[in-house]
């Protein structure tokens, strides 16, 4: 019996119900992962009993001379995973990294530039809800009606604009990005260009999406996404000056003590990031989503630009009379989970959406090969093909339930 079954036997039974939901439905967020057992354990430990305000050996308390070790050594792993020179591994979250980076180069009211949120950008990439497009004055590129970012476009807008700073990153763009073309347009208009990789990280660190270093002079990531490590975020740059103004920015600008045992279970993550193991994982993740968009094509259903370069494919329904909430819903009683998005051309509202975006890395994280995506994919196929037919989704529930249960993310001890 652990001690949470024992002490709060009320908490535990979520937790378990949780983890019954994890292994047998079919996780297919794109953002979302399944990490390492050996990370939760990190994030587990007495780290978290330590307050250490500060950077390593610059610290605010006494006793840090292990939280010191544990972030030098989750520093050291970052830059050599993202070949950088500086990393700040202390931001809670991705946006919490964004924030800072923010915080550190602009002033209130400056100009950014970044993707548009319904076309498939991040809310702290300029969103009017959000502190970055309230504290300044925020702009918007986007994609084409093709799905893609016609870079040509930005540039005009970037002139126009004069930004302070370029923002590139997306949260649901199934293609590749040009971080030297965004290079190129940040120095006609002297711009900063901050690359955001959160949901690219994983795909990065293994060669199999292109670099943001050289081109940008900050990035930053969550580490819970593709990378499949702990929830949280990171920011990388080669210039020093930038990494102290980075520094302050985080600590003491936005933050207070760091969460140290989420650095520990950073440091792990990166570990996992630096085996070789970690390429072939990455490149499953890409040949996953290609059979997932080649059968969804096949199947006659308008994939978003014709296909995927990463770990994600959009689905547009707006030549269908059914919405990206209906097939969202679909899916999920049919035991697979998916988000609804908006796609290019867009007609609902951001509630109800036409389309749908589905991703591959954490069923690859449960070792499942293209194989099992080719089935898969047909079975989402059947089910929008025959949306209101709730006999089938609950049929291919038992049936996806069952494939699940041939991949085995945790067992029971993992809590
Ligand atoms: C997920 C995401 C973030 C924010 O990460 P959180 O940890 O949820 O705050 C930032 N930028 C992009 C592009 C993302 O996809």
């Amino acid at each position: 019996m652990t001690n949470l079954e024992k002490n709060d036997p009320l908490v535990y039974d979520i937790l378990q119900e949780e983890l019954k939901r994890q292994c047998d439905h079919l996780e297919m967020i794109a953002s979302e992962n399944f990490t390492y057992p050996s990370v939760m354990e990190a994030m587990g430990s007495v780290f978290t009993n330590k307050y250490a305000e500060g950077y390593p050996k610059k610290r605010y308390y006494g006793g840090c001379e292990y939280a010191d070790k544990i972030e030098q050594l989750a520093i050291d792993r970052a830059c050599e995973l993202f070949g950088s020179k500086f990393a700040n591994v202390q931001p809670n979250s991705g946006s919490q990294a964004n924030q800072a980076v923010y915080q550190a180069f602009l002033k209130p009211y400056d100009k950014i530039l970044g993707m548009d949120l319904s076309h498939g950008g991040h809310l702290t990439h300029g969103a009017k809800v959000n502190s970055s497009g309230k504290l300044y004055q925020s702009f918007f590129y986007g994609v084409e009606l093709d799905g893609r970012i016609n870079y040509d476009r930005v540039l005009d807008i970037a002139k126009i604009v004069k930004p302070k700073m370029i923002v590139c990153g997306a949260s649901a763009y199934p293609r590749e990005l040009d971080f030297k073309k965004f290079r190129e347009i940040a120095d006609e208009v002297g711009a900063i260009l901050f690359a955001d990789i959160a949901h690219i990280a994983g795909l990065v660190v293994a060669g199999e999406h292109p670099d943001p270093f050289p081109y940008c002079d900050v990035v930053s990531t969550t580490t819970h996404k593709t990378l499949r490590g702990p929830r949280g975020g990171v920011i990388l740059t080669n210039d020093e000056e930038m990494a102290k103004k980075i520094n302050s920015a985080i600590f003491p600008g936005i933050q207070g003590g760091p969460l140290v045992h989420v650095i520990a279970a950073k440091a792990v993550g990166f570990g996992e990031n630096l085996k070789p193991e970690w390429k072939i994982y990455a490149k499953q993740v890409k040949s996953n989503t290609k059979v997932l968009a080649d059968v969804l094509i096949k199947r006659g259903y308008d994939v978003v630009s014709g296909g995927s370069d990463n770990h994600l494919v959009l689905v547009s329904f707006l030549n269908k009379d059914f919405s990206g909430k209906d097939a969202e819903i679909a899916l999920n009683s049919a035991g697979i989970t998916v988000n609804k998005n908006t796609v290019p051309g867009e007609r609902r509202s951001p509630f109800v959406t036409s389309g749908i975006r589905i991703g591959s890395p954490a069923l690859s994280a449960r070792g499942m090969k293209t194989q099992e995506f080719e089935v898969i994919a047909n079975k989402i196929a059947d089910i929008l093909d025959d949306i209101e037919n709730i006999n089938l989704q609950k049929e291919i529930k038992e049936q996806m339930k069952e494939l699940a249960q041939n991949f085995i993310i945790y067992d029971r001890a993992t809590y």
